[in-house]
């Protein structure tokens, strides 16, 4: 059984924001924590290019929608490498194959008898590719999201009969596990007690999209394709695609981590669609919040985008991503501000994480001749082994139910524990008497023993930072043997070389 994560599909109009880095980030987060404990992960992640808006937005450049998918894509392919994302997967919605599995899933569908044709009238966004409820003086009515004035549509579409799925959908709602957090799933339940109504399928009006069969100048509805995407992701040998392989190779996925903007694609739509193809639907849907910038909506008319490559090229990918983890509850909003950023990593990460370790390795290596000190003489449990156990303990429950800031939380609260014993034990002032030569032995020890522990926890959140703690105690994470294996106290080889420490992060700079 594979563990399946996904990311949305981000839509190919623009480069990525703060908001794609940040769901990324999480799944990435999500994905390495999974593969830790032993679960055979595929994280897919991909862009969703057809499209009114793809189209207007290449004509407006004066280029081919498909010369305009192949760059924007190939910039969020390399941007998530540049970004260390661990996906398996990358998904682009015009390749051939996944054209096919959308041409298979349709003909189930309509086997089914969910569709059929009807006139769609309505106001539209081209940003959100959504029609609106019934917003009041809808002509002079923008959509919150794009600010942008909406667009009547009054044209024959294809339809999906979902209002045919309400008992089941209101069904799968009313499980609490299926919509986070539990604000989300609210909205939803809210939304599908009015009354599911059936949604139009096609276009005629949008040429850059995949054809219906046997239904000229008709293309399907982006969002009816691109949701397929997470399927025919599965699928790795393109030589014998079909929808059946896609499902055999790893669907249903178990997590669909998204903005909160697209639940309702997600977890009314989507899961209506699997069920009239005969396919299973997804185990969760997890809808996080927004990023504001020091308190304010981000936005071009605004001038305040926060880009997200400068952060990384400034700080570098792991302050980015303990901010974004740590500073932000998964489903809340989250706000990025800049003084607050600079504290909280000098704070957690270059003081109390960087400045243990540092400190106790000159310490050990000073007074143990450059290595970790012989621990052979401890017999009873200490304070600070208890209080390992106990935030690995944490650590854990918190990451399984996706609650990645606390698990994060634990990870520092153990480092201010590791900080308090050293101070409370003084072994700079117990090695200058003559027989605490043990007792201060057992306090390097323990304390190296400790950060060991740090540095692995740290392994899904902070890869980089991670492996350097490793580095500095000469300890490496061992692929061949379960990492929750290697979180047991007392692992540390006693005499074993420490290399010489160097700081593991730099301190930042408020501008
Ligand atoms: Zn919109």
């Amino acid at each position: 059984m594979s563990f399946v994560i996904t990311t949305p599909l981000y839509y190919v109009n623009d480069k990525p924001h703060l908001g794609s880095v940040y769901t990324t980030i999480i799944c990435d987060s999500i994905a390495r924590y999974k593969r830790l404990v032993g679960e055979d992960v595929i994280f897919i992640t991909g862009v969703d290019e057809h499209g009114l808006k793809i189209q207007r937005t290449a004509k407006e450049k004066g280029i081919e929608p498909r010369t305009h998918c192949d760059e924007i894509s190939e910039i969020f392919n390399i941007n998530w490498k540049k970004w260390d994302i661990s996906f398996d997967r990358f998904i682009r919605t015009s390749s051939k194959n996944h054209e096919l599995v959308v041409n298979e899933f349709y003909e189930r569908v309509k086997a089914s008898d969910d569709i059929y044709m009807g006139v769609q009238k309505g106001w539209y966004c081209v940003g959100c590719e959504e029609f609106k409820d019934n917003p009041e003086n809808s002509s002079t009515y923008k959509c919150p999201i794009h600010q942008k004035n909406l667009e009547w549509k009054n044209e024959e579409n294809l339809f999906f009969r979902l209002s045919k799925y309400q008992d089941q959908i209101d069904n799968i709602i009313s499980d609490p596990s299926f919509i986070e957090p539990i604000e989300r799933r609210n909205e939803i339940v809210n939304f599908v007690s009015k009354g599911l109504k059936d949604f139009s399928i096609s276009r005629t009006n949008v040429s850059w999209g995949i054809p219906v069969p046997k239904h000229e100048n008709h293309t399907f509805y982006v969002w009816f394709d691109a949701l397929l995407g997470y399927v025919s992701a599965l699928n790795t040998n393109t030589a014998i695609q079909s929808l059946e392989k896609s499902i055999n190779d790893g669907w249903p996925a178990d997590l669909h981590l998204i903005g909160k903007d697209i639940l309702r694609f997600h977890a009314v739509y989507w899961p209506a669609m699997l069920i009239s193809a005969g396919m299973k639907v997804p185990k969760k849907v997890f809808g996080h919040g927004f990023l504001t910038r020091e308190g304010q909506k981000m936005g071009k008319s605004l001038g305040n985008v926060l880009d997200p490559n400068l952060l990384l090229s400034k700080y570098g990918n792991d302050p980015v991503r303990w901010y974004l983890i740590k500073d932000i509850t998964l489903g809340n909003d989250g706000d990025f501000q800049d003084k607050r950023f600079v504290d909280i990593i000098n704070n957690d990460l270059a003081n109390t994480i960087g400045n243990l370790l540092n400190r106790t390795s000159s310490m050990s290596r000073k007074w143990f001749d450059n290595k970790v000190p012989n621990n052979n003489e401890i017999t009873s449990e200490n304070k600070l082994e208890y209080l390992a156990k106990r935030s690995v303990e944490n650590y854990i429950n918190n990451f399984n139910i996706y609650k990645l800031d606390q698990a994060a939380n634990e990870v520092l609260s153990l480092a201010i524990n590791t900080n308090l014993y050293l101070n409370d034990n003084q072994p700079w002032l117990l090695i200058k008497e003559n027989d605490k030569l043990p007792v201060v032995k057992e306090i390097i020890y323990n304390v190296l023993e400790s950060t060991r522990i740090i540095g692995l926890l740290l392994l899904p959140l902070l890869p980089e930072l991670s492996s350097k703690i490793n580095v500095q105690l000469g300890s490496t994470y061992q692929e061949d043997i379960p990492w929750e294996q290697q979180l047991k106290w007392g692992l540390l080889i006693s005499n074993s070389p420490l290399p010489k420490p160097s700081p593991i992060i730099n301190k930042l700079e408020y501008e």
